[in-house]
């Protein structure tokens, strides 16, 4: 998998807004927020995209899950909508697995 924007956050080669780190994920500001709150979680492991996920990641993708509460609370936030999308017809746009934590405004359903 080729170097993206989000492996040089990882390697703080270029900065972001850090607001949780662990050993296998790292979850931070988008630069270009559709809510309130807009956090990208992303694993340190390079995943293209979710449908590339092998099922030895299937602990590391629990583990991204059960973060994704954890800091839309320390945000402040108890409603949060995740998007993930997976492939650049479904608009991704950065080919390194992601979720989208939006919170701070209503969401429309079915998801535009
Ligand atoms: P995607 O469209 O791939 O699902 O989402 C990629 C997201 O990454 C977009 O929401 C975009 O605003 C965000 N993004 C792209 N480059 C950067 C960057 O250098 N820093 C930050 N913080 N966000 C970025």
């Amino acid at each position: 998998m080729s170097e993206t924007i989000f492996s040089k956050i990882i390697k703080r080669e270029i900065p972001a807004d850090i607001v949780y780190e662990d050993d296998l994920c790292l979850a931070f500001k988008d630069m270009n927020p559709q809510a309130p709150l807009h956090i990208l979680l992303i694993p340190k492991t390079p995943i293209e995209k979710i449908a590339d996920a092998a099922l030895t990641q299937q602990s590391l993708l629990g583990h991204l899950l059960l973060q994704t509460g954890k800091i839309a609370k320390q945000e402040g936030y108890d409603a949060f909508r995740l998007v993930m999308n997976n492939g650049a017809d479904a608009g991704q746009t950065v080919f390194h697995l992601h979720i989208h934590i939006l919170a701070g405004r209503p969401f429309d359903w079915p998801a535009g």
